[in-house]
C-alpha cells in the first residue's frame, strides 16, 4: 500500500519536476519485498455537526476519532504481524477467514466505517436517480419498498453489525452482517460488493436516541449521498 502511495508521490513529483516518466529507473518503482503497508482513515468530508439533528455531533466525534480510529490503528497492527506480501483492504476481506480474528474484526471495521462515512452528506437529494433508481425500482417494486426492506435488515440485525445494499453478480440484494464483518469477507453468508451500509452498533446512535435503534434508521434516510452509492453502483 506504501509502495504505492510512495510511487504515485513520486510520479506526481517527478511530473511537477518535469522528469518524463519514461525516465523513472526500475529500481525506483513498488518494490513488494519491503512490504510496509499502512492503512489510514480518509478526513472526513464534513464536520461533526453537520448531519444533525439526524446524528448529532458528539456521536460524529467520539464515533469517527475514538471507535474508527481505533479500527484502523488495530488493522495496522495485525497487517503488521500477519501479512507478508502486499494485499489490498479488499484481498484482505476476500480473506478474512485466514487471518486472526483481530485482523477480521478490524479490516472489517476500517472498510464499513470508511464507506460509511462517505455515504452520508448534509445536503442530501433523498432518493437515488439513473441506473441505480431504475435498478431499485426493479429489484424491490419501488424505492419505498427498497427503504422497508433495508430498514427491516437494520432493525432486525441481532446486537452489533450492520445492514447493507450490495450487487452480486449485477443483481441488488439487501442482507446484513454481524460485528464488522461485510460482505466483501469470504465467511460472509450473502456476498457482494458493498454499495451502502448503515451501522447499527449502539455507538452509532446511542447518545442521541438510546436504545430507539427503529429511530436512527428511520432518521439516517435523511442524509443518504447518493451520488456516491450511484457512482458504486455504475462502476
Ligand atoms: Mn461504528
Amino acid at each position: 500500500m506504501t509502495n504505492k502511495i510512495n510511487r504515485r508521490k513520486f510520479i506526481a513529483n517527478s511530473a511537477k519536476a518535469g522528469v518524463a516518466l519514461t525516465l523513472i529507473p526500475s529500481f525506483l518503482q513498488a518494490n513488494d519485498s519491503t512490504n510496509e503497508m499502512n492503512f489510514s482513515q480518509q478526513p472526513l468530508p464534513y464536520h461533526y455537526n453537520a448531519l444533525e439533528p439526524y446524528i448529532d455531533a458528539a456521536t460524529m466525534e467520539i464515533h469517527y476519532t475514538k471507535h474508527a480510529a481505533a479500527y484502523t490503528k488495530n488493522l495496522n497492527e495485525a497487517v503488521a504481524a500477519e501479512v507478508k506480501s502486499a494485499l489490498s483492504l479488499e484481498d484482505i476481506l476476500s480473506k478474512a477467514s485466514g487471518f486472526s480474528a483481530k485482523m477480521r474484526n478490524n479490516a472489517g471495521g476500517h472498510y464499513n466505517h470508511e464507506l460509511f462515512w462517505q455515504t452520508l452528506t448534509p445536503t442530501a437529494s433523498l432518493k437515488p436517480s439513473g441506473k441505480l433508481a431504475d435498478a431499485l425500482n426493479n429489484t424491490f417494486g419501488s424505492f419505498e419498498n427498497f427503504q422497508t426492506a433495508l430498514s427491516q435488515a437494520a432493525l432486525t440485525r441481532f446486537g452489533s453489525g450492520w445492514a447493507w445494499l450490495i450487487e452480486s453478480n449485477g443483481v441488488l440484494k439487501i442482507t446484513s452482517t454481524p460485528n464488522q464483518d461485510n460482505p466483501l469477507m469470504d465467511a460472509a453468508e450473502t456476498k457482494g460488493f458493498p454499495l451502502l451500509g448503515i451501522d447499527v452498533w449502539e455507538h452509532a446512535y446511542y447518545l442521541k436516541y438510546q436504545n430507539k435503534r427503529a429511530e436512527y434508521i428511520k432518521n439516517w434516510w435523511n442524509i443518504i449521498n447518493w451520488s456516491v452509492v450511484e457512482k458504486r453502483f455504475n462502476k
